[in-house]
């Protein structure tokens, strides 16, 4: 018998009946849809029981975890890759290659469409990210360049290689030629805020009637943060936006004071990007095109530590049934900072944005959260209160 323990639930699930688990009309795809992009987007909006009656406010997580590729980034893949076709800078079948820096969710949604488009993916990766993440990336016929975790202004930083990498292809003699290097580039490129912008934060709107009061969410390219707001803001101008950041990361800072702060590691506080980090996925030390901080008004913004992160993540386990990766965990993190912020009553959205299959190494293992002195375990005592 495994040690786990036997949890009880802390509230009652009396609304758990099992005739309201699918109500006719809510069957997700009902058509026939054509091919894996057939399936991405249009994700339920799920509320969190544990986190809503803890808070008294409705919090409401886009389970995007649900798309092909596990996460919101397939929308984004999707529309980097039909943007750069519509600009005649990608074509199937040629031999073609999409390039990508990307810390994993981005680089497995673009493998995956650019097999069922006909392309080849060359995905550059700092070497410290969960392992599943690159056997995923092989096993999806991506090939997998793994760097050392570099700062930004390195040459072999991965974004910056995957930038030269696809220059160097488009000018290399092996290639035929015809076939073209195409640089994804998540981080810059305005496809990755548009799709949000088109689709998620519509998705949002329609799911809610428009009674949403906050949104919040962490970064990484921001392309999901400044999307959703800025379509919601534009239909409803007292939506609060609220930014939360990982450990390490400087837009807190950013958002609190107006500068960027990197922190060093005489500071005590790892830097993210160049080592190791627990939370994936979110937080940077840079504003990129997509973030667009200028044009978005960030209402606050919210910290979360790597220790509430990973308690939270396993709270919705055992509170919810619930299983998500780092980033998500942080969302949830900050969206209970914003329900005490604004008090009870009101409706906040976040994303789901993967789920902890991806982080079963990392995140969700107790052997490297115990390496890296993250205190991890779950008191059964343990409430919102004492883990937020
Ligand atoms: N969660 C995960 C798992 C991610 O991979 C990313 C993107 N790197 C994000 C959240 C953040 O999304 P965005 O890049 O749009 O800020």
């Amino acid at each position: 018998l495994s040690s786990s323990k036997k949890h009880s639930p802390r509230h009652r699930r009396d609304s758990l009946d099992s005739n309201h688990l699918c109500p006719p009309g809510n069957i997700r795809g009902m058509e026939i849809v054509d091919g894996v992009d057939g399936l991405i987007g249009n994700t339920p909006l799920m509320k969190i029981r544990s986190l809503s009656e803890a808070t008294g406010c409705t919090i409401l997580g886009k389970a995007e975890f649900l798309n092909p590729g596990g996460s919101a980034k397939d929308r984004v893949a999707l529309n980097i890759i039909k943007t750069a076709e519509e600009q005649g800078l990608l074509r199937p079948d040629n031999g073609s290659t999409v390039f990508e820096g990307t810390v994993g969710s981005t680089g497995i949604s673009i493998a995956m469409i650019a097999r069922a488009k006909g392309y080849n993916a060359w995905i550059v990766m700092p070497d410290d990210q969960a392992k599943e993440k690159y056997q995923l990336l092989e096993k999806l016929g991506a090939t997998v360049e793994k760097v050392r975790p570099v700062s930004i202004i390195d040459k072999r930083q991965f974004v910056n290689l995957a930038r030269t990498r696809a220059e160097e292809f488009s000018k290399d003699g092996e290639a035929s030629k015809e076939a073209q290097g195409y640089f994804a580039d998540q981080f810059e490129n305005r496809a990755n805020f548009q799709i949000h912008y088109q689709t998620t934060g519509p998705e949002i709107y329609r799911q809610t009637g428009g009674k949403v009061d906050a949104i919040v969410l962490g970064a990484g390219t921001g392309g999901t943060l400044s999307g959703i707001s800025t379509y919601l803001k534009s239909l409803l101008p007292g939506l609060k936006v609220f930014l939360v950041d990982p450990q390490g990361s400087g837009l807190y800072h950013k958002v609190k004071h107006g500068i960027m702060y990197s922190p060093t590691e005489a500071e005590g506080t790892r830097r993210r990007h160049q080592v190791d980090t627990v939370v994936e996925g979110i937080g940077i030390n840079r504003l990129t095109q997509n973030f667009d901080i200028g044009r978005v008004h960030i209402d606050d913004a919210f910290r979360a530590t790597d220790e509430e992160a990973v308690k939270m993540a396993r709270y919705l386990v055992r509170e919810d049934g619930l299983f998500v990766g780092s980033s998500s965990a942080v969302n949830c993190v900050g969206a209970v900072r914003a329900a005490r912020k604004l008090g009870p009553g009101h409706v906040i959205v976040t994303l789901l944005n993967d789920s902890g299959q991806r982080h079963l190494t990392k995140f969700w293992s107790d052997e490297y959260l115990k390496e890296n002195g993250i205190p991890y375990e779950l008191k059964d005592e343990d409430t919102i209160d004492t883990i937020v």
